[in-house]
């Protein structure tokens, strides 16, 4: 496909997941990027690619992923989950396929591989100039100029623009910015439960110590544990917990008790992770959120995509690929209205928003379903966490 290259620049914030995609499929299409980024280049420096060390990539980011015409090098860094892997309390293992064809799979993916194949992709369109610890302050509207401080020298620049789109995850300036201009909903809604991630390493050979191809579980009612296998046969293992109450991570607070916890409810794992103390108490426990904002745009001005405009708990495994169905969603608006930008912004809020609702409420009722359906087996073992 051969496109033009247009003469305006448009500004992505947050060169996370969905800004990083989007600044390589807005580029195939001839616009010039300034992508600017908080953070540090994780290609050069070392630092944790944020939450989450691995996630499940479904067939709505592969479309996506396809489209940028990445599939090609993300292909080898992808492992296959064919289905479920339901650990009971007994250690009873119960596997549940995710469909009858073998193309009927999702697939585990580190974060932080993904994230740099496509700022590489996105430089290598020669169209994006990607700005590093450069933090959105703050967007002025009426003189289309945004503030930003370097992380480094607390410097703050003025840049102009003319369109800005927030992938700037769940604590968003951009959506700050544009609530500040007109707000119909703007929430962030605390779950109350939190997460830690945990580790088990590959085994002495460098073998998978548990089943390679599947999504494990261990639902066990007001908490669980999964793990998603890594390309390294290490399995990245998140516990998702309530944040007070008897069994919280405010109780379970001293190695003693972590310990007990998991020798009482996670016996058959225990013994594959060696560092559970270490990990529990270096690991950061991450808190869980959904937002809820409304509108996702400013006139031409603005837009938010992913996280920015929707974050969802994690528990139907498709933040990270509804933001990457949103990008594709402003593609194909950009390829309707040509230019048009405030109805292109308009068509993707109307598009979307519904959409993100439905997966956000979708994904704290399939935490209920799991916590509320643990004494009933059969339940339990037809509506484990669904990741699909
Ligand atoms: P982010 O990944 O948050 O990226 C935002 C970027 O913007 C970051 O690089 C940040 O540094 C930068 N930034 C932030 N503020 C500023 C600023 N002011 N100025 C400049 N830059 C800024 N999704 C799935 O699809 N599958 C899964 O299996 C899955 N598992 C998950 C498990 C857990 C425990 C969690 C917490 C989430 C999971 N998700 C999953 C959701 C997924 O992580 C998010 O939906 C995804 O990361 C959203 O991408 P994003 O680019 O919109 O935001």
């Amino acid at each position: 496909m051969n496109h033009s290259i247009h003469k305006e620049k448009i500004t992505i914030i947050g060169a996370g997941l969905v800004g990083s995609l989007l600044a390589v499929l807005l580029a195939k299409r001839g616009y010039r990027i300034a992508l600017y980024e908080r953070r540090p280049d994780m290609r050069r420096t070392d630092i944790s690619a944020g939450r989450s060390i691995n996630l499940a990539l479904a067939n709505r980011g592969i479309y996506a992923l396809q489209q940028a015409e990445l599939m090609e090098k993300i292909s080898p860094i992808l492992t296959e989950m064919k289905g479920r892997m339901v650990h009971d309390i007994e250690g009873q293992l119960n596997f549940q396929s995710y469909g009858q064809k073998p193309e009927e799979v999702i697939y585990s993916v580190s974060r932080g591989e993904l994230n740099k194949i496509c700022l590489n992709a996105a430089e290598e369109t020669g169209l994006v100039d990607i700005f590093f610890n450069q933090r959105c302050e703050s967007v002025d509207f009426k003189n289309n100029q945004i503030t930003f401080v370097d992380e480094n020298t607390a410097t703050q620049t003025l840049q102009q623009f003319s369109q800005i789109i927030g992938t700037d995850g769940s604590a968003s300036a951009v959506r700050e910015a544009i609530h500040q201009q007109t707000s119909q909903q703007h929430e962030i809604i605390p779950l109350g439960h939190s997460y830690k991630e945990l580790r088990i390493p590959p085994g002495r050979n460098g073998e998978y110590l548990i089943e390679k191809n599947a999504l494990h579980i261990w639902p066990r009612g007001g908490f669980m544990l999964i793990a998603l296998p890594n390309a390294d046969a290490s399995f990245t293992v998140t516990l998702f917990m309530s944040n007070e109450g008897n069994i919280s991570f405010e109780n379970i607070n001293s190695a003693e008790s972590v310990k007990a916890f998991f020798d009482e409810y996670f016996t058959d794992i225990l013994p594959l992770i060696p560092q559970l103390t270490k990990d529990f108490f270096s690991n950061p426990t991450g808190k869980l959120a959904t937002v809820k904002c409304s509108p996702w745009h400013f006139k031409d001005k603005a837009l938010l995509l992913g996280d920015a405009a929707h974050a969802i708990v994690p528990f139907h495994g498709q933040g990270m690929n509804c933001g990457f169905e949103d990008a594709w969603e402003l593609i194909k608006s950009i390829e309707q209205h040509a230019g048009d930008f405030a109805k292109i912004f308009a068509q993707v809020n109307q598009n979307r928003k519904i959409n993100g609702d439905a997966i956000a409420d979708m994904a704290i009722e399939n935490y209920i379903t799991m916590r509320d359906s643990v004494r009933d087996k059969k339940f339990l073992l037809k509506n484990a966490l669904a990741f699909e």
